[in-house]
């Protein structure tokens, strides 16, 4: 398969890889030739992605289990280094949103939970991956952030704060490897249709928070639309791209 991204044959690993935009960037680096690492809690959507994936001609294989675990970290890695020789793209996309809890009303369980899996995780894979990026000495890491990640919001502390944390993260990355053969960006999308599940804490804000969040919004992006931007920042294209955070939102941040 010919790619003008420079994207085929590279080892690439997915988090978030079973649904929405991690399932949408996969797919898109399977189609320029990447060999594809699909991480992700949900062994049936991400096991479906993997097949489609070969069913097309393509290399993916899947890692199940929590990203907030050191050791299904440590197994993320060593797949892609056992399956396709060590790793060349790393993008730390998945995520939950929280309860858009105000800060009053923000649980220690919640707080733990969302730091955890959006900021912790992507960081324990980050410092295990980076060994294998920079030897491969062309590499990239992509962070999946939000518009969450860009200003402070009346509603979701802990997402809000893990997605200011991510930004912070994919920073230090970009400086501190940036003359070692290792970019690091971000998108920060706006409302984007995917799986993602707001259980919305109904006592603290009701309803209202949401909709004003959407409607904010103009209309809502697909899931392909940012793993578009998610390929991009990979590729040869953005080549001396490093330490951006990039909006994909219809223009809601400039606003
Ligand atoms: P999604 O729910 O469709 O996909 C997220 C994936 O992450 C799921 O497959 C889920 O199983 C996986 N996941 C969740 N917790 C995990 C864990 N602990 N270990 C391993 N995998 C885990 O949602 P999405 O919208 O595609 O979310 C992808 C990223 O985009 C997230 O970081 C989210 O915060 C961010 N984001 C989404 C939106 C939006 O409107 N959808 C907006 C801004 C940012």
């Amino acid at each position: 398969m010919s790619s003008t991204t420079g994207l085929s044959g590279r080892s690439v690993v997915v988090t978030g890889a079973g649904s929405g935009i991690g399932r949408a960037a996969a797919l898109r680096f399977a189609a320029e030739g990447a060999r594809v690492v699909l991480a992700d809690i949900d062994a049936d959507a991400t096991k479906a992605v993997a097949e489609k994936i070969s069913e097309a001609g393509g290399a993916a294989v899947a890692v199940i289990g929590d990203l907030g675990d050191q050791q299904v970290v440590d197994r993320v890695v060593a797949t892609a280094v056992d399956a396709f020789g060590g790793i060349d793209v790393l993008v730390n996309n998945a995520g939950v949103m929280d309860r858009m809890s105000a800060a009053a009303d923000t649980a220690d369980e919640e707080w733990e939970r969302v730091l955890r899996i959006n900021l912790t995780a992507p960081f324990l894979l980050s410092r295990a991956a980076l060994p294998h990026l920079l030897a491969s000495g062309d590499a990239a890491i992509v962070f999946t952030a939000s518009e969450a990640s860009l200003r402070g919001s009346a509603a979701g502390t802990a997402y809000t704060v893990s997605k200011h944390g991510v930004v912070g993260l994919a920073k230090s990355l970009a400086v501190m490897y940036r003359d070692k053969g290792v970019r690091t960006n971000a998108i920060a999308p706006g409302g984007t249709v995917t799986g993602i599940r707001v259980d919305v804490d109904a006592d603290a804000h009701g309803p209202s928070v949401l909709m004003g969040y959407m409607g904010n919004i103009g209309r809502t992006a697909t899931a392909d639309e940012q793993a578009a931007a998610i390929v991009f920042l990979a590729s040869d294209a953005a080549s001396n791209i490093n330490g951006v955070v990039l909006p994909v939102d219809n223009g809601w941040s400039a606003v």
